[in-house]
């Protein structure tokens, strides 16, 4: 993947990514000169051939991230905010996500706390992670290609975040790997998917269950003084279910 080396931004919010500074860069409203691209600084307004303005931008990583390759279904922004501030993910955080698919949660983590372990069964999925790891310039994150279900190698690890099929199978190995006071999320998008690995986790006499959630998020149109909520439906993402690991 090209890295993106410039966004360019109109007024109305429309982006427009330069990745190749050599060249002119054409937009629906005329193109901009490759000379004004190179000389472009941060908080710069250039002007394309039709006199439309755009503020310039240097990728930050919220930018690049919206970019990454996804081919396994991600896990929201709205659903990562909330295990992030629910478990009270830091820079002291060492973190084992599983499974990997395109790396985004992995990812997202990884862009704040310390350490990053994930696990993927697929060869195919563990080269898209790679790829993102490397366009986001990511250094604290290790894939693994190995099976959550069988064995975790990490220990003393302050969260663990599943989403795989059948979360319930790697309670046993999570227990071994997270501290005390650490805590397992399962993310999962169907009901009994939720009540198995609940039921599971609360016969498992190392972890207190603590909650269930569904995030739901709504966005509104406001034009002057037309307030009102966008008219697509409220679509459903996945379950988060959190527990704390508590004996050692
Ligand atoms: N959270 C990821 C998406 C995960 S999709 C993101 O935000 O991008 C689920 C992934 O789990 C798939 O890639 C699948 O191959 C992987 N997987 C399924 N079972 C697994 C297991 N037992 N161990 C490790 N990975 C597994």
């Amino acid at each position: 993947m090209d890295s993106i080396k410039r966004i360019l931004i109109t007024k109305q919010g429309r982006k427009f990514y330069a990745k190749d500074l050599e060249q002119d860069l054409h937009t629906q409203y005329g193109f901009v000169k490759k000379e004004d691209l190179k000389k472009s600084k941060e908080g710069d307004v250039i002007k394309s051939n039709t006199e439309k303005e755009f503020f310039i931008f240097e990728p930050s990583f919220i930018d690049l991230y919206r970019k990454i390759k996804r081919d396994a279904q991600i896990i929201p922004l709205k659903d990562i905010g909330y295990i992030i501030a629910e478990t009270g993910i830091n820079k002291e955080s060492r973190i084992l996500d599983a499974g990997a698919g395109s790396g985004a949660l992995s990812c997202f983590l990884a862009s704040i706390a310390k350490e990053v372990v994930t696990y993927e069964i697929r060869e195919d999925f563990i080269e898209i992670v790679k790829k993102n790891i490397e366009f986001l310039g990511l250094k604290n994150i290790k894939i693994k290609n190995k099976n959550v279900y069988n064995e975790i190698e990490e220990k003393e690890m302050d969260v663990m975040t599943l989403d795989v099929p059948e979360p319930w199978n790697a309670i046993d190995n999570c227990a071994k790997a997270l501290k005390s006071g650490g805590f397992i999320v399962s993310y999962s998008p169907s009901v009994p998917q939720v009540a198995d690995f609940v039921n599971a986790i609360r016969k498992n006499e190392s972890f207190v269950y603590i909650k269930t959630v569904e995030i739901s998020e709504r966005e509104w149109e406001v034009e002057e003084r037309k307030v009102r909520p966008k008219s697509r439906g409220l679509g459903l993402s996945g379950f988060l279910s959190f527990a704390m690991k508590v004996t050692n």
